[in-house]
């Protein structure tokens, strides 16, 4: 067995990890990085974020030529679908991009190992490969991501019912599709086939979708969902799926079943811990599956730490960027720091849901007191000019210092106007700061300064 030695080993190359690694060498750290694929870049890249927003922006295009530039003076004669070139575009964006990654490793000096990782005792990890490799570092880094969650009574077969995965490349358009789970997942490719022209039907345990999400926006956002034709079934839980001979039907407590061309299971995600030799170094997982890290990211075993999905927190990827820049800093440098309050979160529907800080309920079971200014999309000039006129930006500011502590918006481009709010909340500003900024007009970010007037009571154009 080859025998390897290195300053730091970051066990996954997600975005969690593949940042941590370059962040780590360019801090002058001997740094490897190992994951099983043959493409880096972990679920975001090859099977999440990436080809699901190539899939969501090309449906987006379809649909709008197709029905949405009526009273806009443009003629488009037949349009017509070839699904298959759309999932070759799709690919071909993931392949560039993780081409990409295995480029910057390289450029940075990141010894790259292909094959699954596993922690052999304090500061050792083996590689399982083409060939073994057995690796001694002080320092170790465990970012495996994490994997779908599955549901009792309900078989993936990767085809008629399938995860997120399955549903990113379909051969051809479902007739009705039931997508289990109003989360991001759910709604973000029950939007894609839903524009594509299938029935979607969308089954949601809760009386509400998007957990977590401000009740306002969320309500905002179904609303805008149905009249795009997306079908609700809310409190109804999943209880089991049968296969048919074509087809599935989808079993919901208390309701009748839905028969169904394909399943899409979207029940959240977790921790990806399988094979890792945890208890090689004394480290036991959670209630949860998560790996319990202190403040630094460092489990309970001296020199591993763990960042990103498999541990607690929102399982976003740039959380997980966040948390490996910080954690290498503060191995090469003594210093390093996440600030959890300011990690937004944004749902590439059209239009975009986004939010950062504390939801209404929140501050509300709390009992912080709040001012709320909200300002809509509908009486802001370049929204009008573009049609893009739904939505509303709602900040909420602490009654008496004013300190921004939400802000939360559904609109087009929510996910780009949300950066103006966490950078403004992550330098304490108030929402008169936010107020007293010159915004370009006319810009769909004149929303947020409205709504930051508005907590004061004083909007221009409302
Ligand atoms: P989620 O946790 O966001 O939503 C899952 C939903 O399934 C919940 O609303 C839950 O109540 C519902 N559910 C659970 N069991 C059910 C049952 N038996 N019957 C009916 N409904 C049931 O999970 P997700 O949408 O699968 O996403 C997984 C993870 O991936 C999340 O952490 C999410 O943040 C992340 N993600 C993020 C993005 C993004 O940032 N845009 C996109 C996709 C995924």
């Amino acid at each position: 067995m080859e025998q390897k030695q290195h300053d730091l080993v970051v066990i996954g190359a997600g975005p969690g990890g593949y940042v941590a690694a370059i962040r780590a060498a360019q801090l002058g750290l001997d740094t490897a990085c190992i994951d099983k694929e043959p493409r880096l870049g972990g679920t975001c890249l090859r099977v999440g974020c990436i080809p699901s927003k190539a899939l969501l922006d090309s449906t987006e295009r379809y649909h709008e030529i197709k029905h949405g530039l009526a009273g806009r003076g443009i003629k488009t004669g037949d349009v017509e679908l070839d699904l298959a070139a759309m999932l070759a575009h799709k690919d071909g964006v993931v392949e560039s991009l993780t081409d990409g990654i295995a480029g910057l490793l390289e450029k940075n000096q990141v010894t790259r190992y292909e094959g699954t990782g596993r922690l052999d005792g304090p500061g050792k990890v083996v590689v399982e490969g083409a060939d073994e490799v057995t690796i001694s570092a002080s320092h170790v880094i465990v970012a495996t991501g994490s994997v779908s969650s599955s549901l009792p009574g309900v078989e993936m077969d990767g085809d008629v019912i399938g995860d997120s995965t399955t549903a990113l490349g379909y051969p051809e358009v479902p007739g009705h599709l039931v997508v289990i789970g109003a989360g991001y997942i759910g709604l973000e490719l029950g939007s894609v086939w839903r524009r594509l022209g299938a029935e979607v039907t969308v089954v949601e345990y809760l009386d509400r979708i998007l957990p977590g999400t401000d009740h306002e926006i969320a309500r905002e956002a179904q609303k805008l969902f149905k009249r795009q034709g997306l079908k609700f079934m809310l409190k109804a839980r999943v209880t089991g799926v049968r296969k048919q001979e074509q087809g599935a039907v989808v079993e919901v407590e208390g309701k009748d079943p839905l028969a169904a061309d394909r399943v899409l299971v979207a029940v959240g995600r977790k921790p990806y811990t399988e094979g890792l030799g945890l208890d090689t170094v004394g480290v036991t997982v959670d209630e949860r599956g998560r790996i319990p890290v202190d403040e630094h990211f460092q489990t309970t075993a001296e020199g591993v730490y763990a960042i990103g999905d498999v541990i607690a927190g929102p399982m976003l990827a740039h959380k997980a960027e966040e948390e490996g820049v910080a954690c290498v800093e503060r191995i090469a440098t003594g210093w390093g720091h996440v600030d959890h309050d300011t990690i937004p979160g944004v749902c590439y529907t059209d239009p975009e849901i986004a939010g950062v800080g504390k939801t209404e309920k929140q501050l509300e079971d709390e009992g912080t007191p709040y001012r709320k200014g909200v300002f809509f999309f509908r009486a802001n000039s370049r929204a009008r000019a573009i049609d893009r006129i739904d939505g509303r930006v709602k900040i909420l500011a602490h009654e008496q210092t004013d300190r921004v502590l939400g802000v939360h918006m559904i609109g087009a481009d929510a996910g780009h106007l949300i950066a103006e709010a966490v950078a403004a909340m992550a330098f304490g500003a108030s929402s008169e700061d936010i107020a007293r900024v010159c915004h370009a007009h006319p810009t769909l970010s004149e929303t947020v300064k409205e709504a930051a007037l508005a907590v004061d009571g004083r909007p221009i154009h409302a």
